[in-house]
C-alpha cells in the first residue's frame, strides 16, 4: 500500500539530522485519511488497510523502507535567533515520488521526545492535529501553496498542557521541510561544506533550472528564487486573509509552501492590525505586517547564504542587498495581480493598484467582512440588485457606494460583460474558509469524541469557491457570542 521511499535526506551527511524511531502510543485511532492525497501519493487504495494504516500513521510501525529521521534546524523565533531548535517532535519518514513525479516528504508529527525536544514532550495535542490538518486542506482548496495532511490519528494517550488533553498525531506532506532555520543552523557554525551541500540540494529538488549554473551565480539565484515564491506565497495569504500567527524563520518553507499550522487565523472584519496568536503580544506576525515580516525572514536567509554567495563578503553583502531591495516590488506585483483577479479585472491599467487598497479601506472604515465582501462584489458586477446585500455587511456604507461608482467605471473598460465577469471573480474570491469559531467549535466536539462536525467542515472546505445548498451557515462570520479572539499554538 505504501509508496517506495526515497530516503534522500536520509543520505545527507549525518550531522543534518538524527536517526530516530518515532516512540510508539497506546491506542491509536485513524480520525481523518486523505484518499486523494494518497491518490496522488501513488498509494494502492485497492490495498488499504486500515488496521496498517493506523499503524504507520501513529508512528507505532515504521512503513518497510522508511528510514525516520529528526532533521536540525535554527531559526529567528520572534526576531531572536535560536541556534539549535530541529524537529523536537516530528520525524521525517523519507521522500516519496508523487505520481507527477515529485518528490515529497512524508513526516508524522507529535511522534515522542527525539534529540531536539529540549524541554518538550516530543507530542501534539488532538486538537492542533485536526485544526491542521483542517486549514492546511482549506488552503490548498484556495490554491494557495502549502503542505498537506496525509493523516490524523488520536493516540489514545493524555497529553498535559493547561490541561490534560487528548494526544494525536499528524502526517504532514511537503515539497521539502528546508526551511530558512536549516540554512542558519549550519552558518551559525560556519559549516559551509554543509551550506552548500543544503543550498545544493534545496536546487536539485526545488530550483531545479538553476543547476547548471556556475557558483558564482547560483546561491545569489538562489535567494532571488525563494523570494519571487515567498512573495507569491505571502501575496496569496493576503487574498484570502490568513494570518499565519508564527513567521519565525525555522517556519519560512525554501519551497515557498505555508507550513506550520500553530496559531493560524481568517481575519473576518476587514482590519490590517488583526492578531489571533495568544504569544504574539506585540503583534509581530499580525495581518497587515505580513509582507513586512517575510522581507526581513529572507534578509535572514541572505545572511545564511552570504558565504555561499560570493568569496568577498562586502561584495557578497552588496549583491544579496540588491535583490534584497527588489523584494517589496515582488511582493506589490504578486498582491497586485491577485486583488486584480479578485476584482474581476482581467486588463491591466494603471490605477487598478488604487483601486483595490481603496476598496479595502472602505472595508475597514466598516467593519465589512473581508470574504463576504468580496463574494458579494461578484453578485453586484452582475446585478445592481445585489447591492444592499453588500451594503448589509458594512457599518458605513458611504466609502463603499462610492468605491462602487469607480469599480463600477472600471468594469466598464473589461472585454466581458458583467455574468462572465462575475463568475470569474467566484472562481477566485471563496464563499467558505475556515472561519476560527467553525474550527474550535469541530475540535471541542472532536474532544467529546463527536468527529461529525469536523468531517462536515472538511468537506464543506474541500470545495470553497462554490455554493452548498444547506451550508449557508458556513459562509456566516461568528456572531459576537461566537467571535474567537485568541489562537492558541498548541505546542
Ligand atoms: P513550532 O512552534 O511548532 O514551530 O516549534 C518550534 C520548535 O519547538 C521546534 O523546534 C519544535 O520541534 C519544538 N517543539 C514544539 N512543540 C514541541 C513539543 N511538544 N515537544 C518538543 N519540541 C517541541
Ligand atoms: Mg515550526
Amino acid at each position: 500500500m505504501f509508496s517506495p521511499f526515497t530516503l534522500r535526506y536520509a543520505r545527507l551527511p549525518a550531522h543534518f539530522f538524527a536517526r530516530f524511531d518515532p516512540v510508539p502510543v497506546e491506542a491509536p485511532h485513524l480520525i481523518a485519511f486523505n484518499r486523494p492525497l494518497a491518490e496522488e501519493l501513488g498509494f494502492d487504495l485497492a490495498a488499504f488497510d486500515e488496521r496498517q494504516a493506523t499503524e504507520w500513521f501513529s508512528g507505532n510501525v515504521v512503513p518497510p523502507g522508511a528510514e525516520p529521521l529528526a532533521q536540525a534546524y535554527a531559526g529567528h523565533q520572534f526576531g531572536n535567533f535560536v541556534p539549535s531548535l530541529g524537529d523536537g517532535r516530528a520525524v521525517l519518514l523519507g521522500e516519496v515520488t508523487d505520481r507527477h513525479g515529485r518528490l515529497r516528504d512524508v513526516q508524522l508529527k507529535g511522534a515522542g521526545r527525539t534529540p531536539f525536544s529540549r524541554g518538550g514532550d516530543g507530542r501534539a495535542p488532538l486538537g492542533p492535529v485536526l485544526r491542521e490538518y483542517l486549514v492546511s486542506e482549506a488552503m490548498h482548496a484556495l490554491g494557495v501553496p502549502t503542505t498537506r495532511s496525509l493523516a490524523a490519528v488520536a493516540s489514545g494517550e493524555r497529553v498535559f498542557r493547561r490541561i490534560p488533553e487528548p494526544g494525536g498525531v499528524l502526517t504532514r506532506v511537503a515539497d521539502s521541510h528546508l526551511r530558512v532555520g536549516t540554512f542558519q543552523y549550519f552558518a551559525a557554525r560556519g559549516d559551509i561544506d554543509a551550506l552548500r551541500t543544503l543550498a545544493d540540494e534545496a536546487i536539485a529538488r526545488h530550483y531545479p533550472h538553476l543547476d547548471e549554473e556556475p557558483p558564482e551565480t547560483r546561491y545569489l539565484d538562489l535567494f532571488e528564487a525563494v523570494q519571487q515564491r515567498q512573495a507569491a506565497l505571502v501575496a496569496r495569504w493576503m487574498g484570502v486573509g490568513f494570518i499565519h500567527g508564527v513567521m519565525n524563520t525555522d517556519n519560512t518553507s525554501v519551497a515557498g509552501e505555508t507550513i506550520d499550522y500553530g496559531p493560524c487565523a481568517f481575519m473576518e472584519a476587514y482590519d490590517p492590525r488583526t492578531v489571533f496568536s495568544s504569544i504574539d503580544e506585540r503583534g509581530r506576525y499580525a495581518y497587515g505586517n505580513q509582507p513586512g515580516v517575510v522581507q526581513w525572514n529572507l534578509a535572514r536567509f541572505a545572511e545564511a547564504l552570504l558565504p555561499l554567495i560570493d568569496d568577498d563578503r562586502q561584495r557578497g553583502i552588496e549583491r544579496a542587498t540588491r535583490v534584497l531591495e527588489a523584494c517589496p516590488g515582488q511582493y506589490d506585483a504578486e498582491w497586485l495581480a491577485v486583488m486584480r483577479a479578485k476584482l474581476g479585472l482581467a486588463r491591466e491599467e494603471e490605477g487598478d493598484f488604487e483601486l483595490a487598497e481603496s476598496l479595502l479601506e472602505a472595508l475597514h472604515a466598516g467593519g465589512a467582512d473581508f470574504t463576504l465582501s468580496f463574494r458579494q462584489l461578484a453578485d453586484v458586477a452582475e446585478s445592481a440588485e445585489a447591492r444592499p446585500a453588500l451594503f448589509e455587511l458594512t457599518e458605513r456604507r458611504e466609502p463603499l457606494e462610492a468605491w462602487l461608482e469607480r469599480w463600477q467605471a472600471r468594469l466598464a473598460r473589461e472585454d466581458a460583460d458583467g455574468a462572465a465577469i462575475a463568475s470569474r471573480m467566484r472562481t477566485v474570491n471563496p464563499l467558505y474558509i475556515p472561519r476560527n469559531h467553525r474550527v474550535e467549535e469541530a475540535l471541542a466536539a472532536a474532544y467529546e469524541g463527536d468527529f461529525a462536525p469536523f468531517e462536515t467542515l472538511r468537506e464543506v472546505l474541500a470545495r470553497p469557491f462554490e455554493a452548498q445548498p444547506g451550508r449557508e451557515v458556513y459562509t456566516l462570520p461568528a456572531a459576537p457570542s461566537e467571535r474567537v479572539f485568541r489562537t492558541f499554538c498548541g505546542t
